[in-house]
């Protein structure tokens, strides 16, 4: 069933008592979850997972998610981190495809791909990202682009691990920017990956996949983009980092 949906990239920010205050303010700024209230993940630097795991607030109402992992099980791989690793210490989800992989770390469609197979056969659920830049923007191919990120990285998974997926649209020229997608551009974007997930898999597959926006959302313009109805929640960068902004931007549903 398609659920809303807040996740916190932390990114490679923080130290780890500063995780640790910022975990223990979304604590207890947050309270007891309910449940109509979305799934709330945060996402802390490797170093942090089991510290900030040990800090969620009691009773389940937010989840521990990792910002990468690698896609082999396990073995000499210097400085690497394994899915199983990740799932030993408290994380259920992990974030992949993030624009900033792509780009810095020169992650291509083939390599996410085993990445989605090994964080899913250790039990991870992934949060696929896609996103166009602002050149393919302006050159007017954003779905094509946004069309192929999807058939080639995620669509090969088979009807059961893709039910595990959760996407995040996230263009790449409103990330970290301060220009945020305006909630009609997010939702035409929004809506043409549902239809797609329809094409790829079934009509049941399209309805019950979460799709999150991310780039440059906040406490001010969530309301707005989560009214959307496409729009399932949000994948929070900047504005996760400052417990009552992310707190915020949970109750704007
Ligand atoms: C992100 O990196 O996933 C993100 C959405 O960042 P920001 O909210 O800072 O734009």
């Amino acid at each position: 069933m398609r659920q809303k949906f807040v996740a916190g990239n932390w990114k490679m920010n923080l130290t780890y008592p500063g995780a640790l205050a910022l975990i223990s303010e979304i604590a207890d700024q947050l309270g007891a979850a309910k449940p109509t209230d979305p799934v709330v993940v945060v996402c802390p630097p490797f170093p942090f997972l089991s510290g900030v795991g040990e800090h969620l607030p009691k009773g389940g109402s937010v989840h521990l998610g990792a910002q990468n992992a690698h896609h082999k099980e396990g073995g000499a791989y210097t400085g690497e981190v394994e899915a199983k690793m990740l799932v030993s210490v408290g994380c259920e989800y992990v974030i992949l495809g993030h624009s900033e992989r792509r780009q810095h770390f020169r992650e291509d469609d083939a390599l996410l791909g085993q990445k989605l197979k090994t964080a899913l056969a250790a039990g991870l659920k992934p949060i696929f990202c896609v996103g166009e830049s602002l050149e393919t923007r302006e050159a007017d191919e954003t779905f094509d682009f946004i069309a192929k990120q999807l058939k080639d990285g995620l669509f090969h998974l088979s009807n059961e691990e893709f039910a595990q997926v959760v996407i995040a649209y996230e263009p790449v020229w409103a990330i970290g920017t301060g220009k945020t997608a305006t909630s009609a551009q997010a939702q035409e974007v929004h809506a043409f990956i549902r239809e797609q997930v329809a094409r790829a898999y079934t009509a049941a597959a399209a309805t019950d996949v979460s799709i999150l926006y991310g780039g440059s959302a906040n406490a001010q313009n969530a309301r707005e983009l989560f009214s959307q109805p496409d729009v399932d929640g949000g994948l929070i960068g900047g504005a996760s980092l400052k417990a009552a902004d992310f707190v915020a931007i949970v109750r704007s549903f």
